[in-house]
């Protein structure tokens, strides 16, 4: 592999896009690699692989499919029971972050990152992190790239594509989060509604 070859961990095709567009701009060769075991159930792993591998098609990228990539139990186990959001989101990105500096030391990559890194819902702190962790441990160099400022560009690019965009971060805790949320907005909505319909009423002759 050449001086500017990356190995970039994507967690999905939207989030991909971004972190391919501006590597490749500076001048790295960028390989995919989907490792996502904590995308749960079956079905929506199945979704987003495939979309993952649409956008490697629509925008040209070599794709790596990890085989054992839904291996729920696996990762559930290396959780160690910790449910608690952003406590156990660290374990989560020390599996797939490690898992893909392996795999790019196995092909002789320079550099591995991750299109984790385009997310403004995650820890963007935890992931750099864990990802110079796994730098030390495997020796294989972190290449750090703050891709949130392009978030409106990928998100605008994603629905041009027509690539099919998730409601929820993976596993079925992330799931069972977005549901109440989405909820606690929507009662927030009605809330608002209901103030605005009674303070009309009380100026009414
Ligand atoms: S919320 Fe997302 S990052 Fe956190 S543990 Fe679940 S899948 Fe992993």
């Amino acid at each position: 592999m050449g001086e500017n070859s990356v190995f970039l961990h994507i967690c999905c095709g939207p989030c991909s896009l971004m972190p391919v567009m501006h590597l490749r701009k500076e001048g790295f060769e960028v390989t995919a690699f989907f490792f996502n075991p904590n995308i749960h159930p079956e079905e929506e792993y199945e979704f987003r692989r495939a979309c993952a591998q649409l956008a490697a098609e629509k925008l040209d990228y070599p794709l790596v499919l990890a085989g054992e990539a839904q291996a729920p139990a696996k990762w559930i186990k290396a959780l160690n029971g910790i449910t608690a959001e952003g406590e156990r989101c660290v374990q989560c990105y020390r599996q797939r972050l490690l898992a893909t500096a392996l795999e790019a030391k196995k092909h002789g990559f320079r550099f591995f990152t991750t299109s984790l890194l385009y997310s403004r819902y995650q820890h963007h702190e935890a992931i750099c992190r864990e990802a110079e962790q796994v730098a030390l441990e495997t020796g294989v160099a972190f290449l750090y790239r703050d891709f949130r400022p392009y978030w409106y560009d990928g998100i605008n690019l994603s629905k041009e594509l027509g690539l099919y965009r998730q409601k929820w971060c993976g596993c079925l805790l992330s799931r069972k989060e977005a549901e109440i949320q989405r909820e606690q907005r929507a009662e927030q909505k009605r809330q608002k509604a209901l103030v605005r319909k009674l303070a009309m009423a009380e100026h009414m002759p």
